[in-house]
């Protein structure tokens, strides 16, 4: 199977990369943020406290994550229910990036994404890919770019979509959250020794997706 992973903080790209690079090669593309976007729904569905890890533990169970492909997107149900629509607000990144730093939240969806790659050509992305989840991938890279120019695109982003965005604030999230994926103690966001880095500061998108390409010909 080619399987390649890309981790890196959040704002770097990642997604809209692996997406076109997933294209390119036809083959499918695994957001597994999204999983663990959708974990983090359901606890706060449920009325669980995130910051309660014994509670967080004994819960996440109860969500049964499993994805589909509907016009070569990935879906994510959680129990049955199509969530893909909830799970890009900015409450639920956060949320996810608390919850994800429980183990028993990381044990509960490990095995469906190696299972996902054993059985897929395909790109994956997250935090731990390279490092923990497929090891044995063929192309590994860890891409990244400043934390101004990520918050400048999130920025841009969301005025795009008419909101009226606080470039501090962005800049101030994100910080945030890259500390908390780089410093639990379990998986955390590092770049794994094999794994090329790829800084996307001043690099166009079609610019880093070529650069992933020409790596799986090596
Ligand atoms: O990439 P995205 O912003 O959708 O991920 C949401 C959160 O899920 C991240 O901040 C991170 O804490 C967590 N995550 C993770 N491991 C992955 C993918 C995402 O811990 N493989």
């Amino acid at each position: 199977m080619l399987n390649i992973a890309i981790d890196g903080p959040a704002g770097a790209g990642k997604s809209t990369i692996a997406k076109m690079v997933a294209k390119d090669l036809n083959i499918i593309y695994v957001d597994t943020g999204s999983m663990y976007r959708a974990v983090a729904l359901y606890l706060l569905r449920s009325g669980v406290d995130i910051h309660d890890e014994a509670a967080v533990s004994a819960a996440c169970t109860g969500a049964d994550i499993t994805i589909a492909y509907e016009n070569g997107s990935q879906q994510v149900y959680c129990n049955g229910e199509n969530v893909t629509p909830f799970l890009r607000e900015e409450e639920t990144g956060k949320a996810a990036s608390v919850t994800s730093a429980v183990p028993a939240v990381r044990a509960h969806l490990l095995q469906l994404q190696k299972n996902l790659a054993a059985e897929n050509d395909c790109v994956m992305d997250g935090r731990d890919i390279g490092s923990v989840v497929l090891p044995g991938a063929k192309v590994k890279v860890y891409l990244t770019a400043s934390s101004a120019e990520r918050a400048r695109r999130r920025f841009e982003e969301l005025k795009a979509a008419g909101e009226a965005p606080d470039f501090d604030r962005i800049k101030e999230d994100i910080e945030k959250r890259d500390y908390q994926d780089m410093h639990r103690e379990i998986s955390p966001l590092i770049r794994a020794e094999d794994a090329v880095l790829i800084d996307s500061t001043d690099m166009t998108i079609p610019e880093v997706a070529a650069r992933i390409e020409e790596l799986c010909n090596d």
